[in-house]
């Protein structure tokens, strides 16, 4: 049966006294689980994976949703530090389809959301010294071939020097070059999400923190009548059919620093916090903060005003034009997991020391630790997303462990998340590739394109 997702905002009624959940709240709370709004389904992080969620929800004709932010402002967590690099170039095919899919997205966003993602295809050029890393891009290069991405070049160390001439190239031995490859602004991108969500009806409340998640013995049995849309129901999805085994429990709200908000389908996309998000459903997700460092340069002009952002794989390092100056990145391999976003100043002198080598004249490169920043990195034990239901709470959804690639995964994150939640499956992927089950079931992938 079709039925309307309808925006029922208030909801007087008190929730179930005797969920097993309320004994872990504090006292008080017991007397206050009044909803104070109600939602076909909440998810919680407005970063770019969350208005992608939205949008893809909202745009499938599921609009009944809130978005719960605790900070003043979009944007304040990993979205807001990215580099933005966009690629296509990876190793697995899992990785390889979600990028296609979302440069795809990229090329055409400003046309299709409304608001520009400022996408720039500038191309991504790795540069091999070894002669393994050079046979491992070749065989990316296949992989990624057979999945219909064949823009993908090999480079002579001559080609490579034409497109960065100030490159040293002595050691270089070749390379791959996607000229579709390269940059979004990530903060319009989630912009972009999120304001066409909210024009078609979803909902987003900034300052409001997740304190809790409630969960209640038992199957829900149905899905939430609102979240049948008008999509689903002419595919014919049988969506209940399509979820895992569960343990008998099931979502039925969340606290937040606002109040209780009922709802049977919780979208986590807390990023770096997702873990500590999953706790409060008592379920468990391997994902684990880890910090990453950029440093721009000053004003910079002997480099080109448009080239790739490079990536010299003899040590990660890599770099791309921003404006005037010069962003610079590399994965520091002492770095260990935890909530650290503090920039470290000895970081400075680590990375300009790989610059200078790859680079001989950023040598002359000014650089003020003042602007350099930190954010964190969102690691699965295999560098891939997490995206699919909770194997043993119903109605809990990860979208999470983006392991560096959340900006550039986005559009095809949002939209295999709200298939996931409205049919059962997605078309774009075989989504039970990126199932949490994966890690207890010896599946685990392994991307080791990261940068
Ligand atoms: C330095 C750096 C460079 C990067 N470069 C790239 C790149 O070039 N390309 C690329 O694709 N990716 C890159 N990434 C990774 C990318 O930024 C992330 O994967 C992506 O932003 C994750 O988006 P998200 O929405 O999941 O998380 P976030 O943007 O972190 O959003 C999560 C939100 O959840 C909120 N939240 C958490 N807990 C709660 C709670 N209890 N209640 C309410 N709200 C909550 C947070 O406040 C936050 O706003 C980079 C990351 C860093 C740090």
């Amino acid at each position: 049966m079709l039925v309307q997702c309808g925006a029922k905002r208030i909801n007087e009624s008190v929730a179930v006294p005797f969920s097993f959940r309320l004994y872990f709240l504090p006292f008080p709370f017991y007397f206050c689980l009044v909803s104070i709004e109600t939602a076909d389904v909440v998810i919680i992080g407005s970063g770019i994976v969350g208005s992608s969620v939205a949008y893809h929800l909202a745009q499938a004709g599921c609009t009944n949703v809130l978005v719960i932010e605790r900070e003043a402002h979009q944007g304040k967590g990993s979205t807001g530090k990215s580099m933005g690099g966009v690629r296509v170039q990876f190793s697995t095919p899992v990785n390889i389809q979600m990028s296609r899919y979302s440069i795809d997205f990229f090329s055409k966003f400003d046309e299709v959301v409304g608001h520009p993602a400022d996408y720039r295809a500038h191309g991504y050029l790795f540069c091999a010294t070894t002669e393994s890393h050079l046979n491992y891009l070749k065989d990316n290069r296949v992989r990624q071939l057979a999945l219909g991405v064949n823009n993908v070049e090999l480079v002579s160390p001559a080609e490579i020097s034409e497109i960065v001439p100030q490159l040293r190239a002595d050691d270089i031995l070749g390379g791959t070059f996607c000229p579709t490859d390269g940059f979004v602004d990530p903060h319009s991108v989630m912009m972009g999400f999120m304001l066409n969500a909210r024009s078609r009806g979803a909902r987003l409340w900034l300052d409001t923190q997740v304190t809790g998640i409630q969960v209640d013995p038992g199957s829900a049995g149905a899905l939430p009548a609102t979240v049948e849309t008008s999509a689903a129901a002419e595919q014919g999805a049988d969506r209940m059919s399509a979820l895992p085994a569960l343990d008998e429990r099931h979502i039925s709200g969340v606290m937040t620093s606002r109040g209780f908000v009922s709802t049977r389908v919780v979208v986590n996309a807390a990023g770096a916090w997702a873990a500590e998000v999953a706790k409060m459903a008592g379920a468990d997700l391997p994902v684990e903060p880890l910090r990453r460092q950029l440093v721009p340069t000053e004003p910079f002009d002997q480099l080109p005003r448009r080239f790739p952002m490079v990536i010299d794989m003899s040590t990660g390092f890599h770099f791309r034009r921003e404006g005037k100056g010069i962003l610079l990145a590399w994965n520091d391999p002492e770095e260990t997991p935890g909530f650290k976003t503090e920039f470290d100043p000895a970081f400075v002198e680590k990375i300009l020391t790989h610059a200078a080598s790859r680079v001989p004249c950023l040598i002359d490169a000014e650089v003020n630790p003042r602007r350099a920043w930190a954010g964190l990195y969102e690691m699965t034990p295999d560098h891939h997303a997490v995206i699919g239901p909770s194997p043993n709470v119903e109605g809990l959804y990860f979208v999470n462990g983006f392991s560096g690639h959340g900006v550039m995964h986005s559009p095809a994150s949002g939209r295999v998340a709200a298939d996931l939640i409205l049919h059962g499956h997605s078309e774009l992927i075989d989504a039970s590739q990126l199932s949490v089950n994966r890690f207890a079931e010896g599946r685990s992938l392994e991307e080791t394109a990261i940068l």
